[in-house]
């Protein structure tokens, strides 16, 4: 038997593998520092962590697209006042779909060989769970994302790996057309622009992933490029955001937050986290007048390339010190991970070189 929150960060580590290819673990897991996902954007915490493990499933998977589906069909869960139970992700009281009985613009599909399937009573199939699955298409696409053996379509964690495997069409998927994926889900044009409008909004906002939000907010691409040779002999000791200039530079956590000019960096900050991890951005173009105590997703400034990033593309240098509040913050982790985590919904192509 395996502890939820262990798997749960094994699969978080496959997730980024996916992404990127380079990964191993989320480098903030290890440390035990970063706090676990709050509730955001009205989502309550279980679910919210459900959605982030199976983002990036297969390639073009965004975990805003299966909080939408989460959204539209049980309000995350809570339909009839369920809730998840934070251990073992199950939303109970079960959750059933109106009986499929052939009434107007219904389907008629009677019980059948599902009679008893998880509570299902019969004379009619009905949806189940939390993301709403047939019986025939649950059993077919079944994945049990946290390991207790049993694949259950009223388990948040696998019923939600469940979807992303149906719409990614298997884990060596990929979906190309967030449409099309959405309507093998439910064939309804209606119901799709509710999800992808829901998935949009979400994107727009500042969620944590790991507790990390992406600290540039808007598109973005970047590449591992952790321990690259860089001027004077040094090595890369961040990683290169690239974006348009101009595009906000948000605080990754809540923390204290300072302004800091020096050559290399130009106008950049340091924010010592409430999470114990201190951060440092460097080359904005300018700074917001919001320093001091900040919240996370707070506007510190905004992309440039001041310093010695005069004549490249406008990028955000940004490194993680894990463990360091106050002092010397000597000691970086290599960010990739966790902003490929964090700005998966902002990423566009896989990066540029040519940074510092
Ligand atoms: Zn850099």
């Amino acid at each position: 038997m395996h502890t939820r929150r262990g798997l749960l960060r094994s699969v978080l580590g496959g997730g980024a593998l996916l992404l990127t290819g380079l990964l191993t673990v989320p480098i903030l897991g290890a440390g035990g520092a970063a706090p676990p996902p709050a509730a955001v954007a009205g989502i309550p915490e279980t679910p919210l962590r459900a959605y982030q493990a199976a983002g990036d499933y297969c390639p073009g998977l965004r975990w805003e697209l299966l909080a939408g589906i989460g959204s539209v069909e049980t309000g995350h869960g809570t339909t009839n006042g369920a809730t998840a139970d934070p251990d073992t992700g199950e939303v109970t009281p079960w959750i059933f779909g109106p009986p499929l009985d052939g009434s107007p613009s219904v389907r008629a599909l009677p019980i059948g060989r599902w009679l008893g399937w998880w509570g299902l009573p019969g004379p009619w199939q009905q949806a189940v769970g939390p993301m709403q699955f047939l019986p025939g298409t649950f059993t077919a696409w079944a994945i049990d994302a946290d390991g207790d053996e049993v694949a259950n379509p009223h388990d948040l964690d696998d019923a939600v790996m469940t979807a992303a495997n149906y719409l990614c069409q298997g884990a060596n998927g990929e979906i190309a057309d967030e449409r099309a994926a959405l309507l093998r889900y439910n064939r309804s044009d209606a119901y799709v622009t509710k999800v992808l409008a829901y998935a949009d909004a979400l994107a727009s906002v500042a969620v944590p992933v790991n507790g990390v939000v992406c600290p540039v907010a808007g598109p973005v691409s970047f590449i591992d490029t952790w321990g690259a040779p860089r001027s004077g002999g040094r090595q890369h000791k961040g990683v290169d955001m690239f974006a348009a200039y101009g595009t906000p530079v948000v605080a990754p956590v809540a923390g204290r937050a300072e302004q800091s000019k020096n050559s290399l960096g130009g106008l950049s900050f340091r924010l010592w986290g409430d999470d114990g991890n201190f951060y440092y951005g460097a080359h904005l173009s300018a700074y917001s007048t919001a320093f001091g105590e900040v919240k996370a997703g707070t506007i510190l400034g905004y992309v440039g390339t001041s310093g010695n990033a005069q004549g490249t593309s406008p990028h955000l240098h940004f490194e993680i010190h894990p463990g360091r509040r106050s002092g010397d913050p000597s000691s970086p982790v290599n960010p990739t991970p966790t902003v490929a985590a964090s700005c998966s919904a902002w990423r566009i192509g896989v990066g540029l070189s040519g940074g510092d």
